[in-house]
């Protein structure tokens, strides 16, 4: 409590003047300036400014400083509950909406501006009923640089931000990686309010159908029994009934099986880097708003206005079970294996009713070559398979505690920035553990996010006396961070800090020998090991190989074989133990 009370102190609550004798023009600048216009980030903070001078008792809005990578501030508006330090553990629904993560797909900007002032005025029995945490704009560098034509096949507004952020970076990629300062910032929001229920706003690129809106929510396989059944049979259904009585038949997220939607569509899978599996980590159940990029604009606004007032209605209709839910799955979780490294069960689906339009082919003009087109003149409705279930490839004990050595500060400062509860040891210390050695692993080819990522990483263990020093860090495990702290340090999982390169180091051998000195060493070696010379003749006849290959292959199985070259340097410790510990 005492980290978020100080976090607080770098928060500036804006001056709130005294309620004006003039009625304010509400209107949303896109309700002001026609049906393909989007707020700039300069009038939407303009707005909620307004928001907040005007209904002082119901809503304020914090400033984040230094918050974005171009140095402008991050906004979080505030309402239904105006004393922030009141608001982690207040009794009502606290639901986090982030608009503009990809400026490009702007409807929620808009949307939320316009129900955030109908909370205010029409509709303030529902806002008494929850507390509500909006980020007006996530991707503040993006918005800031407004094009028309950047989101090639959308159909408006006329002009809009651009997705990546200033150092050209998807946030919705960064969630755990956080090499932003956007994310930095959003973690730190996320940790000091932890919302129940998330939202994320979107407009869809792929495949053409009736739907205007279609929503993901958090992948059910990954809670435990009771919660995953909740989100899957009760509380989404609860959303898409709620929205068909609005006028809007929903949609899973169209990622299709085959090449058409006909052929089946797969629950997208969401793994931490991506802002739902990250809220996901700590419980919150999180959704993404995707709009289609054909239906015009001031209809996408429209849609995304009332499935994002749907989610606020049906949270505050279940605002005790997800409140319950949430503590229960905390408790369970813990207690269970960590399952993770998850793969699409292509034997189980749903069936769903779709409306779509039929697919077909025509001879391309440019290329010559069939293309596929959707014929808008000929809709159907049809029920397909939704492919909606995943099976975890990886079960793990969850260890007591973990240390990270100090050496290691990139991993150090993303659990510090999640405020995970850390001590640190008092001395220098050598301990007998169990490491583990990074054993294969495949690299992306090309950069991706700035990265060079890792996956199907493979490790061995093996028992070690390990130094560790002086301030290294101590980390046990707890309810609220256990999941978390799984996929961030064990190193196979999807958006581990391994596969993030933080521990690259760590691959690379920095002694090693000279061959025509060694030549008498390996002969005087194999004849001192007895097993080891079998292992080496076997492996000889498989592999044919060189004579300097023959050299490292008796070297890496030596006493002059550096211990720490592929060792992962953080350490699980399966069982309580005694340290000198300091805060
Ligand atoms: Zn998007």
């Amino acid at each position: 409590m005492k980290k978020i009370l100080l976090f607080f102190l770098f928060v500036f609550l804006l001056p709130v003047a005294a309620n004006a004798q003039s009625k304010p023009d509400l209107r949303t600048p896109h309700e002001k300036n026609g049906a393909n216009y989007t707020a700039t980030h300069i009038e939407a903070i303009a707005y909620y400014e307004l928001l907040a001078k005007y209904f002082p008792e119901k809503c304020t809005l914090l400033k984040y400083e230094n918050a974005t990578d171009v140095g402008k501030p991050l906004h979080l508006f505030v309402a239904g509950e105006t004393n922030v330090v009141r608001i982690r553990d207040t009794p009502k629904p606290k639901i986090m909406i982030v608009n503009g993560i990809h400026p490009g797909e702007p409807e929620g900007i808009d949307a939320v501006m316009a129900l955030c002032r109908d909370l205010l005025t029409k509709k303030r029995e529902l806002l008494d009923r929850l507390v509500l945490l909006v980020v007006p704009i996530y991707n503040v560098d993006g918005a800031c640089v407004r094009g028309c034509c950047s989101r090639a096949n959308q159909n408006g507004p006329d002009e809009y931000g651009f997705r990546a952020n200033g150092q050209n970076l998807d946030l919705n990629r960064d969630f755990m990686k956080a090499d932003t300062r956007n994310a930095k910032t959003f973690q730190r929001i996320f940790h000091a309010f932890d919302p129940d229920v998330f939202m994320d706003n979107h407009t869809s690129n792929g495949a053409d159908y009736q739907h205007t809106v279609t929503v993901i929510g958090t992948q059910h396989s990954k809670l435990t029994e009771d919660f995953g059944r909740f989100v899957k049979t009760e509380f989404v259904p609860a959303m898409y009934k709620d929205m068909d009585a609005k006028g809007w038949r929903l949609a899973p997220y169209v990622v299709t099986k085959g090449s058409t939607p006909d052929s089946g569509i797969v629950g997208f899978f969401d793994t931490p880097r991506f802002s739902r599996g990250y809220v996901a980590l700590f419980n919150s159940i999180g959704f993404i708003t995707e709009t289609h990029m054909l239906k015009p604009f001031v209809e996408r606004v429209r849609a995304t206005y009332d499935l994002n007032e749907t989610l606020l209605q049906q949270t505050v209709v279940y605002a005790e079970r997800i409140k319950t839910l949430r503590k229960k799955n905390e408790v369970e979780d813990f207690a269970a294996p960590h399952r993770m490294v998850w793969k699409r069960d292509e034997t189980r689906a749903d069936t769903i009713v779709f409306d779509g339009y039929e697919a077909a082919y025509r001879t391309s003009a440019v290329t010559g070559q069939l293309q596929l087109y959707y014929d808008q003149t000929k809709p159907y409705t049809r029920k397909i398979p939704f492919y909606d279930y995943y099976n975890f490839t990886i079960e793990r004990s969850k260890p007591y505690a973990y240390i990270v050595p100090q050496a290691w500060e990139r991993a150090v400062e993303g659990l510090k920035n999640n405020a995970v509860p850390m001590k640190r040891l008092a001395r220098d210390t050598i301990l007998e553990v169990e490491v583990r050695y990074i054993e294969n692993f495949k690299t992306v080819l090309e950069p991706y996010e700035g990265h060079y990522l890792h996956y199907d990483v493979q490790t061995r263990t093996q028992t070690a006396r390990v130094p560790f020093f002086k301030g290294d860090w101590f980390v046990e495990l707890t309810p609220r961070y256990a999941t978390f702290l799984m996929e961030a340090l064990e190193p196979e999982a999807d958006d581990s800090y391994f596969a993030w390169n933080f521990f690259d180091a760590c691959l690379m051998q920095k002694e090693g020998f000279s061959p025509y000195v060694f030549d008498t060493v390996a002969e005087r070696l194999l004849k001192q090991n007895p097993n080891l010379k079998t292992e080496f003749e076997l492996w000889k006849q498989i592999n044919s190989p060189s004579a300097r290959e023959q050299l490292d292959f008796i070297y890496k199985r030596s006493p002059y074989y550096e211990p720490f070259h592929n060792r992962y340097p953080v350490v699980a410790l399966p069982k309580p133990i005694v340290l000198p510990l300091t805060d």
